[in-house]
């Protein structure tokens, strides 16, 4: 027993940590369709997969529920709200609004080149997850690559937005699209992104940001989650959840 002065706080630093990694994976699993909507999951089931306790996951799921990301049902667990083709249609629209002319304008602006370098870790693990068909490692990358882009225009507000646009949107397609080979090519496109970015083409990094945007407008509206393969279930979450763990 650690009876160390400090240790319920480092106790509970830990379970913030794990409270957060376990709500970033499921936002991530949500985001990629890999957690089907419609289907009931429970905490109990879901905190098997992770090798955890289940109040951590419980936790994540009320985080989530704020985002209105999922809905609680009393006593059952949650499912997976399910947006309409319209609001994902709006949602891609209001991401182009925002993301266009804001990388546009960061290009524009000319980039310190170490804050490119920075970003360039993450545009290749965008890329590896893609190639090993880690759907919710991609999305994370891909999601904090974005926001991390897009914070070099200093700007709080904006990305907080388009944190909350990118988490409200669904890439159901992604599975079929990872095992066709193609998503490694749209991943592909972060790194010449930042090519761009640290050249000060403003044209140019305008003209790619609006490309990758509809790709995934075009993903989605190819494969509704029904149409998905059935082994993108919650079973499938549990492949790659556990190993995301740290201590
Ligand atoms: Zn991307």
């Amino acid at each position: 027993m650690d009876d160390r002065p400090g240790s319920a706080l480092r106790t509970l630093e830990i379970r913030r940590n794990l409270r957060e990694e376990i709500t970033e994976t499921l936002r991530a699993a949500v985001i990629s369709g890999e957690l089907r909507p419609g289907v009931v999951h429970s905490a109990p089931q879901l905190a098997a997969q992770f090798g955890v306790s289940a109040t951590p996951v419980r936790e994540a799921m009320l985080d989530l529920a704020k985002e209105g990301l999922i809905e609680a049902l009393r006593y059952k667990g949650f499912r997976v709200t399910e947006p309409t083709g319209k609001d994902l249609d709006d949602l891609s629209e209001l991401r182009s609004l925002i993301e266009v002319p804001t990388v546009r304008r960061i290009a524009d602006a000319g980039v310190d080149p170490a804050a490119i370098e920075r970003l360039r870790p993450l545009a290749a693990e965008t890329e590896a997850a893609a190639a090993r068909q880690d759907l919710i490692a991609h999305v994370t990358a891909d999601m904090e690559f974005h926001l991390r882009l897009l914070a070099l225009a200093d700007n709080p507000h904006l990305v907080e937005t388009v944190r909350s646009l990118r988490a409200q949107s669904r890439i159901y397609g992604l599975r079929s699209l990872a095992e066709r080979g193609e998503l490694v090519a749209s991943a592909r496109e972060h790194t010449q992104l930042l090519d761009l970015v640290a050249a000060a083409d403003a044209p140019g990094a305008e003209r790619l940001m609006r490309r990758h945007i509809g790709h995934l407008r075009g993903i989605w509206a190819r494969a509704e989650p029904e149409s998905s393969p059935t082994r993108s279930n919650a079973g499938q979450l549990g492949t790659s959840a556990p190993r995301k763990r740290r201590r």
